[in-house]
């Protein structure tokens, strides 16, 4: 079988652990601060504070811009449900505005529609590794006065107009095994604001800075040192990765140019795409995504319900009509694209794709 994804762990990783083991010192310690500093460094942003999951980073993000009950922010419908969830944990209330149907990120002009007195925030989700239209996105920002939250759990090292992502507003990762880059568990904020970094590093630690003393409501939403040691050598390999996801995904490109039921997925100017996903809009879907199972070639579909059409969401009331992101989900199909694909399992796909189209 060909997973759709899989992490890249090698000795490096291995020993890094066994050594943080040895040291005693296995929760949140010096390899946590030494990664911090090197993912502040990567993503050309002033502080980073690691967290226990990409959640984690999103629901602290809020907390300390400080969004909370009779608040809205303004988001996609098309994401991981984490994504609006970490809204929702602050009491605030997610709002959602329409995706654009080539880069399925949120659509600029569905986000101006959506402001109100109430809106405080834009936290758009730079899917599938493809920057959100940062240049507008700032703009609108900026005229209204909103915070900007930027969803970067799919997106690690990924550049608009040259700046990497996480560093126009405060950033959010994760390094979820099927990541770009894996800590097990694990996620980092990103900002340029002292004060919001501060913050962040307070509610992840029940809300104190000084042991025992707790200034403000936190949880225990903390990185192990275990886990920064595998992201110290994960993020040296992270460029690495990338630039492998990208060679996959410009041979899948080659190879199913032509076939008419397939939309392959585009990268827009001033954008790099770090293909956390490869992800074509196919006819027939589910009959294709079947076909590739027998041929043992796994896929995905990210995401077969729009955000606003879950029951969790649907039960607080939500009826929004979003078609864009509604008519995605019935048409997108992930295809293997991580580096640990072989030249074969790449041949593969793209014959199998041929194959399933050519067949009526
Ligand atoms: C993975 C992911 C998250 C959540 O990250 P976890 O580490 O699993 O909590 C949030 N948003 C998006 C878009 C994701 O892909």
């Amino acid at each position: 079988m060909i997973p759709i994804a899989k992490p890249l762990l090698g000795k490096e990783e291995i020993d890094a652990v066994t050594e943080v083991l040895n040291s005693g010192m296995i929760a949140q310690g010096p390899k946590v601060e030494e990664f911090e500093l090197a993912f502040s460094e990567y993503t050309g942003c002033e502080y980073a504070a690691a967290v226990n999951s990409g959640t984690a980073a999103l629901h602290i993000a809020l907390l300390a811009h400080g969004i909370g009950k009779e608040d809205e922010v303004i988001t996609s419908p098309f994401s991981f449900i984490a994504t609006a969830n970490s809204i929702l944990y602050t009491g605030a209330k997610p709002v959602f505005a329409d995706i654009e149907s080539d880069t399925y990120n949120i659509d600029p002009e569905r986000i101006q529609e959506k402001i109100t007195p109430k809106t405080r925030a834009i936290l758009p989700v730079h899917l599938y590794g493809h920057p959100a239209d940062m240049k507008a996105i700032m703009e609108i920002a900026e005229d209204n006065k909103l915070i900007v939250i930027e969803d970067a759990c799919q997106s690690h090292g990924a550049e608009c107009l040259g700046k990497k992502v996480g560093s126009f507003g405060t950033g959010a990762f994760s390094f979820y095994p099927t990541k770009n880059m894996t800590t097990s568990e694990g996620g980092m904020l990103t900002t340029n604001d002292k004060e919001i970094a501060e913050k962040a590093k307070m509610i992840r630690a029940h809300g104190s800075k000084v042991r025992y003393l707790h200034e403000m409501l936190g949880f225990n939403l903390r990185m192990t040192d275990i886990a920064a040691a595998i992201g110290l050598i994960q993020l040296g390999k992270l460029d690495g990765f990338t630039a492998t996801r990208q060679k996959n995904a410009e041979t899948l490109s080659a190879g199913l140019k032509g076939i008419s039921g397939i939309v392959p997925p585009i990268a827009k100017a001033d954008c790099t795409h770090v293909f956390h996903q490869y992800t074509v809009r196919a006819e027939k879907r589910d009959q294709l995504a079947a076909f590739l199972k027998e041929k043992e070639i796994g896929t995905g579909i990210h995401y077969p319900i729009s955000i606003h059409k879950q029951p969790v969401y649907k039960e607080l009331g939500y009826r929004d009509s979003l078609p864009v992101s509604e008519k995605a989900t019935e048409e997108v199909l992930s295809l293997p694209v991580h580096p640990a694909l072989s030249r074969t399992d790449l041949q593969e796909i793209v014959e199998a794709t041929k194959e399933f189209y050519a067949k009526d």
